[in-house]
């Protein structure tokens, strides 16, 4: 861990990965490790946390809908507490801290009270689960677009999302929080013309032991979920590239054509 000048540590916002330990960075191992204190998200899994040295505290602050955690003021406030106490402070955030993890108001909050604030990167639920799916989320002539879409809308309102823009047929789309919105979801890409066949696949607790996945269509998705699925974190991935079978033909074919290099 650097040290600044004036000897205040930096407080680091670090990506926690999806859940299996060996996904974490080796910056992220070291800076859990070496951390006086961990503020963790209900993502982030036993496991990881078993990295956290000994001595050190570590507190939940963890969001998952519909229970009752610390409200973004009261984290806020923990974290420049322990700043400038001088500890050595890591947030730890369940995949990447940059890909809705609301990282930007931690951020924003702490360096106007003067906190320095650095980030080390993890690996997105999206890549776990291609990678798990043993998928490609972009493919040649399939999918040249990579769309990354939060469903989760408070409670009450509608899902206000650029379903045209959404239901491009040549993209794959991962809808991150959507479990309680897959519903809306398909209906929505189906009426802005994205075709009820089209692939779709649930995974839930990608990268960890407990992880289950339903390869289905898009019109039959939020069947998949209601029925195939528990209640740990899952994404919903829809897209012509996620049908494992067609994928792995069109890319033997754009070889055969000469364009596998
Ligand atoms: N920053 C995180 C996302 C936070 S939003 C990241 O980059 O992955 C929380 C949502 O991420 C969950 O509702 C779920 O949709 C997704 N997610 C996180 N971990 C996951 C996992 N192991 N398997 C499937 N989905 C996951």
């Amino acid at each position: 861990m650097r040290h600044e000048p004036n000897g205040a540590n930096p407080v680091w916002l670090v990506g926690a990965g999806p859940g299996d330990p060996e996904l974490l960075t080796r910056k992220a191992e070291r800076l859990i490790y070496t951390a006086d204190i961990v503020f963790y998200d209900a993502l982030v899994g036993p496991d990881i946390l078993s990295l956290i040295a000994p001595k050190a505290e570590r507190v939940a602050v963890g969001k998952r809908s519909g229970r009752h955690s610390k409200d973004q003021e009261s984290i806020n406030a923990l974290l420049l507490a322990a700043a400038r106490a001088g500890k050595r402070v890591v947030r730890l955030k369940g995949g990447d801290p940059s890909i809705f993890g609301r990282s930007m108001e931690e951020i924003a909050y702490l360096q106007a009270e003067g906190i320095e604030v650095r980030i080390c990167p993890g690996i997105t639920a999206a890549s776990a689960a291609a990678a798990s799916l043993g998928l490609s989320l972009t493919l040649r002539g399939m999918a040249r677009r990579l769309q990354f879409v939060t469903a989760h809308a408070r409670k009450g309102e509608v899902l206000d999302l650029d379903w045209q823009a959404l239901a491009d047929p040549e993209s794959t789309l991962a809808v991150y929080m959507g479990k309680a919105a897959a519903e809306d979801v398909s209906r929505q890409l189906m009426a802005a013309g994205l075709a009820g066949d089209t692939p779709a696949v649930v995974i839930e607790n990608a990268s960890l032991p407990n992880e289950r996945h339903l390869a289905t269509r898009l019109d039959l998705l939020p069947l998949a979920v209601k029925t195939g699925i528990g209640d740990g974190p899952a994404l919903l991935l829809i897209g012509r590239a996620m049908d494992v079978r067609a994928a792995a033909l069109a890319a033997r074919q754009s070889q055969a054509a000469g364009h596998g290099k």
